[in-house]
């Protein structure tokens, strides 16, 4: 009996357990953290698909712990988001993300849009707009060179953000769905809401063009965007035949190791200067 005990039960018992350990130790560490100014941005560009250049970057957020090393930022945000932490987090990211870019704009760089992840949480927050206005405040970095990311699941209490929308769009900042085809956003507030960007997620990619469905699914979305006049990009696109297919079908633009993976400051700043643009 004693033996029988040590098989399947325990052996789950015991990964539960490391997993609580694990976010314990996370929520216990993240505040610190916050404090010591472990984290910074990594930046992923996006490309246009029949020109090849440049069109924006994506901020991706990294922590570096001295004990854990590199976590990976799905493994603290949604922690963060619990505890409520993701607020301050967010701030600081607008802001550095906002300072990197008139930094790099006055350095004579290329002038590209820097996009912000924001997390329903922090959009939620009573003082959201009020923290975009003074982040661009702040810095100097003019409303037409930031972009905000959002996630379908913002867009079932559309009521309450649709002010908040309006009024960031109004500051001129680009505003973005993300992960599109995962929520459960109505073709209606799609059309209601002023989104510009449509970031189809990747898992319609990562099959096409080998799976008839998905593939067809992809460029049903691709249509979708496009009728409704936004612009369009496909996340992780890894591979030749996945941007051949998109830019054959309408996609505006890509994002995805294919073309480049998320970059460190440097070596961001140094894909801006070699830029045509
Ligand atoms: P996301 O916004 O959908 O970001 C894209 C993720 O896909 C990034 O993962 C990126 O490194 C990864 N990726 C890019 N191209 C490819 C590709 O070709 N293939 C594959 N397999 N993956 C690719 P990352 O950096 O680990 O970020 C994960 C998620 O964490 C992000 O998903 C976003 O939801 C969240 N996140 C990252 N930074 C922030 C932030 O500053 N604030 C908030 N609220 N969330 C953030
Ligand atoms: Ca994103
Ligand atoms: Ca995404
Ligand atoms: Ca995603």
């Amino acid at each position: 009996a004693k033996a029988e005990s040590l098989n399947g039960p325990h052996y789950f018992d015991y990964y539960l357990m490391d997993k609580l350990h694990k976010r314990i130790n996370i929520e216990k560490k993240l505040p610190r953290a916050m404090a010591e100014g472990e984290f910074e941005l990594h930046y992923q560009p996006k490309i246009d698909t029949s020109t090849l250049t440049l069109t924006g970057f994506e901020a991706l957020i990294r922590w570096n712990d001295p004990e854990l090393g590199l976590v990976p930022p799905n493994n603290f945000i949604p922690i963060a988001e619990d505890t409520g932490l993701i607020v301050q987090l967010g701030e600081w990211v607008l802001l550095e993300a906002c300072r990197t870019n008139k930094k790099w704009q006055d350095a004579g760089l290329p002038k590209l849009p820097v996009s912000v992840n924001v997390s329903a949480v922090q959009f939620k927050h009573p003082q959201f707009v009020h923290m975009v206005q003074s982040a661009l405040e702040q810095t100097g970095l003019d409303p037409q060179y930031l972009e905000l990311e959002v996630t379908e699941s913002l867009l079932n209490t559309p009521l309450f953000i649709m002010e908040k929308l309006d009024s960031l769009q109004e500051k001129g900042i680009t505003l973005s769905i993300d992960d599109f085809g995962t929520g459960y956003s109505s073709i209606y507030y799609l059309k209601e809401l002023p989104l510009q960007v449509l970031k189809i997620d990747r898992t319609f990619v990562r099959e096409t063009p080998s799976s008839i469905r998905d593939s067809s699914l992809l460029l049903s979305i691709i249509q979708l965007g496009k009728s409704l006049g936004m612009t369009v990009l496909a996340e992780g696109v890894e591979t030749e035949e996945q941007f051949n297919f998109l830019r054959d079908n309408g996609c505006d633009q890509i994002q995805g190791y294919y073309y480049s993976r998320p970059l460190n400051q440097m070596s961001m700043e140094k894909l801006l200067n070699s830029d045509p643009s």
